[in-house]
Formats: structure tokens, C-alpha cells, sequence
């Protein structure tokens, strides 16, 4: 089969390779789409410490079940599937409470396993067990069905920000992540959504996802316009949805009096930040991790896609074959469209 393998920082190379062979209780899938995620951005030009080349990425992938192994039930031949990225042990407390996300023995799909960027991608045993394939609901595409991986992780994080109607919610990075963020803020009942980004191209293809405000970080103060469109309370919820320590920090000035904060994936070489703790102190102010998401969350980021209460059309805005998968990788990484997808 063809694959792109990942080779070290800046190489890829379209090889080809063995198709996997299936065997007990392992199922294959015919990959349609993969779609790029931050992840693969990073890792493809600046390496990644838990993945030793020479590699698969690709974890974002929607297709069709190819073939099944001895043993597996519940699947059929042809069947489309999502499949979801964490593997857990399935032995330990967070397994057992459906968080596989947070296995201490994390053997996750494309990072531990062969991932997507390849024609087919086998599902190991302990995935099949986990329920690590889903059903794509009917009139889902499969480009659609790849944004339930990171939708899934944006749904993680906000179900620790409870958000309740009427409340100033503040999104720091308009990429896909954040636009998904506008959009699940606004379905949890939002009323003022201010989208911030330091790219004006960003900010521009962000206005399709439901924020009320947009403020470009580079020409204005963020703290200041977020405490005019307060009232100087601030703002009851912040997300930051970009790798930049000073992000984290500024969320703290900017924050109302019992707010919620997410920090939204993480910093680059485990970089530090400074915050007055005592803000947190006397303002009650609660501050949320999230990283990744369980098999329940991609469940319901499937039903939102569906149910197009997700703008998924345009959160999608280019397309590649796999030959293709620098050029794909190059315009992931320029920030000047959202979701790239890579159709195998
Ligand atoms: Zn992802
Ligand atoms: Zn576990």
C-alpha cells in the first residue's frame, strides 16, 4: 500500500510499504480521509519526543471497514467508521471510568501505532476491545467525519468550563480549534463570543463560527477591549487555543470575578509561565487542562457534526491527495486556511 512516512524533522517521503496483515481480533480500514491536525504540523517540522521515525502520522481518519480478523464482532465489511485516536490499558481507574485519554499507559493511534497518512490503517486488538471504532451517522462525509477528533477534544475541555447562557466567553487563536470552541460556546448558550488572533487572515476565515467580537492581539490590547465589552467585569470564561506562554498569562487579566479558564493544549518545549496567584485567590478562579478526549466525546462530536449544529463545511477548507502531503503539510502550517484533509 502507499503510505507517507514521516522520516525526521522536514522529510516525508510517499513510500511504498506492506499492507498490514490482519490477524485476531485486529480490524483494517480502508482510509478516505485524514485530516492534519496541530500535531502533525509540529512533529513533521519540528519532531515530536514520543515518535521515532521512521513513522506513520495521521491520526484524524474517517473510512471504511476493509477487512475483519478472526474473532472481532460487531463490525462489518464496508462499514464506515471513525476511529478514535486514545488507547488505553483498559485495566486502570481512568480507563475504567471511560477516560482512556488519561491512561498512564496511553498507547495512542499514530503516535504508538501506524496512523492514517497511508491507504490503510489496522486497528489493533486492544482498540477493537475499546470500542475504538465508531459508526459515522448517516449523511456524514467522511472529510466532515474526520473533525470529530479534535471536536472531541474541544467538547473535553469545555465540559470543565460549564458555560451557561448569557455568559462573555473570550477564544485566544481563531485556527480550527478555536473556531470549534466559538462554536460549542455558542451552543452551550454564549452571548458574547470574542474571538482573538494575532493573524488577520485567521480572524477573517474565523467569522464564519459564530463570535460577536474579533480582535487582531498585534493592533490592539486584548486585556483593555475585552474589559470595555465587560463593563470591566471580564470575561466569565477564557479558552486559550494557542501554544503562546504569553496567552496563559494574559488570560489572568482579563478574567471575571468566579471565571473559568482553559488551557487549551500545551506549550512548546514544556515552557513556564508566570501568574499572580492571588488573582485566582481572591476571584475564585478555576483553571481547567484538558488534553485530548474519550470515546463518549467523539460519540457526541459525531451527533453535533450530523446534526450540522457544527459548521463542518466550512471549518474544511482545503483538500489534498497524499502525494501531496508536504504541500498539505506547508499550508497547515501557514495558518491561511483551517482544516487541511488528506483523501488517501
Ligand atoms: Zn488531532
Ligand atoms: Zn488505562
Amino acid at each position: 500500500m502507499k503510505a507517507a512516512v514521516y522520516l525526521g524533522k522536514e522529510s516525508i517521503e510517499i513510500k511504498e510499504v506492506e499492507k498490514p496483515e490482519v490477524k485476531r481480533g485486529e480490524v483494517l480500514v480502508k482510509v478516505h480521509s485524514c485530516a492534519i491536525c496541530g500535531t502533525d504540523v509540529r512533529t513533521y517540522f519540528h519532531g515530536h519526543h514520543a515518535i521515532n521515525p521512521p513513522h506513520i502520522l495521521g491520526h484524524e481518519v474517517a473510512g471504511e471497514i476493509a477487512e475483519i480478523g478472526e474473532d472481532v464482532e460487531g463490525y462489518k465489511s464496508g462499514e464506515r467508521v471513525h476511529m478514535v485516536t486514545e488507547v488505553g490499558c483498559g485495566k486502570c481507574k481512568f480507563c475504567m471510568e471511560g477516560r482512556q485519554n488519561l491512561c498512564p499507559d496511553l498507547r495512542a493511534m499514530a503516535y504508538y501505532y501506524p496512523g492514517g497518512f497511508a491507504e490503510y490503517i489496522l486497528i489493533p486488538r486492544e482498540g477493537v476491545i475499546q470500542g475504538n471504532l465508531l459508526p459515522i451517522p448517516y449523511g456524514l462525509s467522511f472529510d466532515e467525519t474526520t473533525l470529530a477528533e479534535p471536536l472531541s477534544c474541544c467538547i473535553n475541555a469545555q465540559e470543565y468550563l460549564n458555560i451557561t447562557s448569557g455568559e462573555t466567553v473570550v477564544v485566544v487563536g481563531a485556527g480550527p480549534i478555536g473556531c470549534m470552541h466559538t462554536e460549542l460556546a455558542r451552543l452551550s448558550g454564549a452571548a458574547k463570543i470574542i474571538l482573538a488572533d494575532i493573524s488577520e487572515e485567521r480572524l477573517e476565515l474565523g467569522k464564519k463560527f459564530g463570535a460577536n467580537v474579533f480582535v487582531n492581539s498585534t493592533k490592539e490590547d486584548l486585556i483593555e477591549r475585552v474589559k470595555d465589552e465587560t463593563e470591566n467585569a471580564g470575561a466569565d470564561v477564557i479558552i486559550v487555543a494557542c501554544p503562546a506562554p504569553q496567552a496563559q498569562e494574559q488570560a489572568l487579566q482579563m478574567i471575571a470575578t468566579r471565571g473559568r479558564i482553559s488551557f487549551f493544549g500545551g506549550l512548546p518545549g514544556g515552557k513556564t509561565i508566570v501568574i499572580e496567584s492571588n488573582i485566582i485567590h481572591y476571584k475564585e478562579i478555576s483553571i481547567f487542562g484538558a488534553f485530548a478526549s474519550s470515546v463518549r466525546q467523539y460519540k457526541q462530536a459525531l451527533e453535533l457534526l450530523a446534526g450540522k449544529k457544527i459548521n463542518g463545511d466550512d471549518l474544511i477548507t482545503h483538500r489534498f491527495p497524499l502525494e501531496k502531503i508536504k504541500q498539505a503539510l506547508e499550508v497547515a502550517r501557514s495558518g491561511k486556511g483551517l482544516k487541511v484533509i488528506i483523501n488517501p
